[in-house]
């Protein structure tokens, strides 16, 4: 059976149910005013139909279909007059209300009738709802790399903590409703006390008090249990989410940083990029792109190894990119070429920096296993963001300036203006 249709049929017997309680609550008013108002009878009634509350089990019935099989005789016995279905019809009602009661193995109850009767003494005392709280475990990511999944699965446990909310919310105000309509009965039963005259009638209110009292503590003991339950698993939610966060910040930073440099990448320069140009867009200031690319890097792999190539490369992000200012983005562009963007700087400024870092690499020697070699030179092209220009044209004028460079002779750094023909 599909499960729309399940939660159709089962909400159809809900409402079945109710209405089978609703009519059956009728009823035992209509017997109850056989009863004188002070007679123990008149109490049970008021316990059975306070007991009213879909769907009940197959004891409860069982034990209500007693009660009223018992009054029943009782009126016809007292009262040959009356209509003669009324002592077979509150059985049928019961038979009824449990006839689908297990079919389906309802998740919920509902914890207030559909037209809750007005009279003090027809309150319907709501039961805890008593169902477990359905939690399935959080389904593992089986690509913790994968930020898709690990985003779904913390949005299923939000889900879940709202399911959650609502159920215990729900259970607080079952709770609430029922010690208020508890109250209620017991000044009903303290009035029952004070107007009873024979010992016989004070034991049989003790007995439903005492079952009513019963049934309250078993309510509060279920209660009780499901917020342990409820508590327990909110914190292995909690740690899951904490655990899975962590990942995906983990997984985040991975996705955008370089291995060998620890720099960012390209993808994270091309992010940063375009925030700063939304930046300049809103306040208007300087924004300054070099694009710096190591000298004939070629002839150190093929002198010393790749192994000494990756050692260069280090060395030049560790010790001479680091003269860059640290508001200023240095990113691995691509293989021995790096991407800077200088905020808030001018072309004067920008050429002042790479001017320092130039100095910073004539300073450098690489020691390399037994080899200690001059680091090599580099050539930057540098350009400025043009307000309303694209940040890949941006890119590309900071190439011809970098490609300007090179064929000039290298070690140099040529500078490519916005001709406005772009
Ligand atoms: P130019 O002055 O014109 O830039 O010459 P170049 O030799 O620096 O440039 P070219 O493009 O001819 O060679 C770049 C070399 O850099 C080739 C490539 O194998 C090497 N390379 C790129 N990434 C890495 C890396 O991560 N590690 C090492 N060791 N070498 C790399
Ligand atoms: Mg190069
Ligand atoms: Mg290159």
């Amino acid at each position: 059976m599909s499960s729309a249709l399940c939660s159709d049929l089962k909400s159809s017997q809900m409402d079945v149910q109710d209405g089978y309680a609703h009519l059956l609550s009728m009823l035992l008013d209509a017997y109850s005013k056989h009863l004188a108002p002070d007679s123990p009878e008149k109490i049970d009634l008021t316990l059975m139909q306070m007991r009213l509350t879909p769907p009940l089990s197959i004891s409860e019935i069982n034990s209500l279909k007693e009660i009223t099989e018992k009054f029943a005789a009782k009126i016809a016995a007292s009262d040959p007059t009356e209509h003669p279905n009324f002592q077979t019809e509150p059985s049928n009602i019961l038979t009824g209300l449990g006839s689908s009661t297990n079919e389906y193995n309802l998740p919920t109850k509902k914890t207030s009738v559909t037209s809750p009767p007005p009279e003090k003494t027809r309150t319907i005392i709501a039961k805890p709802n008593t169902a477990a709280i359905s939690y399935e475990a959080p389904t593992e990511s089986t690509d913790t790399n994968n930020d898709d999944a690990s985003r779904k699965v913390r949005k299923g446990n939000r889900t879940r903590i709202q399911r959650i909310q609502t159920t215990l919310s729900q259970q607080l105000s079952d709770a609430i409703r029922q010690s208020e309509q508890f109250g209620v009965l017991l000044e009903l039963e303290r009035e029952e006390i004070l107007r009873s005259d024979s010992i016989e009638n004070l034991w049989k209110l003790k007995e439903a008090i005492l079952s009513a009292v019963e049934k309250l503590t078993d309510g509060n003991r279920n209660l009780a249990n499901k917020f342990d339950d409820t508590q327990n698993y909110l914190k292995i939610l909690e740690s899951d989410s904490q655990q899975l966060g962590d990942e995906l910040a983990r997984v985040h930073l991975l996705s955008m940083t370089d291995e060998l440099t620890d720099l960012p990448n390209r993808r994270a320069f091309m992010r940063r990029l375009e925030d700063e140009i939304g930046r300049v867009q809103r306040y208007g200031y300087s924004l300054t792109l070099a694009l710096i690319d190591l000298d004939n890097f070629k002839i150190i792999n093929d002198n010393y190894g790749h192994a000494g190539g990756d050692e260069v490369l280090r060395v030049f992000c560790q010790k001479v990119l680091a003269a860059f200012r640290h508001h200023d983005m240095v990113a691995r562009y691509g293989g021995e070429e790096f991407a800077v963007i200088l905020p808030n700087t001018d072309h004067e400024g920008a050429i002042h920096a790479l001017m320092k870092v130039r100095h910073a690499a004539a300073d450098t020697t690489i020691k390399f296993n037994e080899h200690e070699f001059p680091l090599n030179t580099f050539s930057a092209g540098v350009t400025m963001y043009r307000p309303g220009e694209t940040p890949s044209s941006l890119i590309e004028r900071a190439d011809t300036a970098l490609y300007r460079a090179k064929g000039l002779g290298r070690n140099r750094i040529e500078t490519e203006y916005f001709d406005g023909n772009d």
